[in-house]
């Protein structure tokens, strides 16, 4: 059986005892309650997050004091990254192809993104942040480089 087994069946029945206490939510609250959740798990996030905690680092998720709400925030070497999906985000590759159906209306909402991730990043670096950007059609080489800045960091420290 592999480790990641091995956890899923262990954390099993945690779970269902946690679900047990959040019976006072009516099923329409808990269904919402059940999409925010998935809304800010996307999976590559969840890979990051997990190959980070597995190289040792320790960090918060999503945290809405910063500009733009990192999906990663390590305090210790003030570090904050974003995994961001190249389409939303208007990256400058395949996958962020625009729908051929009104791919003007599309085109402003992804220029506003955009708009609004340069502020994000350029009020955090102005605050003392070391800014990093994951987009998800380069995930590994993204991870590589981030873990790379990470070790750095943590032999200087
Ligand atoms: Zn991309």
């Amino acid at each position: 059986m592999s480790l990641s087994l091995l956890e899923h069946s262990s954390y099993a029945p945690r779970r269902f005892t946690r679900r047990k206490t959040l019976d006072h939510l009516t099923p329409a609250a808990r269904s919402a309650n059940m999409a925010k959740i998935r809304a800010t798990e996307t999976s590559p996030e969840k890979l990051v997050r997990s190959k980070l905690f597995n190289q040792g680092f320790r960090f918060r998720k999503n945290d809405s004091r910063l500009p733009g709400r990192p999906d990663i925030v390590l305090p210790k070497y003030k570090v904050a990254v974003f995994v961001n999906g190249c389409f939303w985000h208007g990256h400058d590759c395949r996958r962020a192809s625009l729908p051929k159906t009104n791919s003007s209306t599309w085109q402003q909402k992804i220029e506003k993104n955009k708009l609004r991730d340069q502020k994000n990043i350029s009020d955090l670096r102005s605050q003392g942040w070391s800014v990093h950007v994951i987009w998800t059609c380069s995930l590994a080489a993204g991870m590589n480089e981030i873990s790379d800045v990470l070790c750095g960091l943590r032999k200087n420290l």
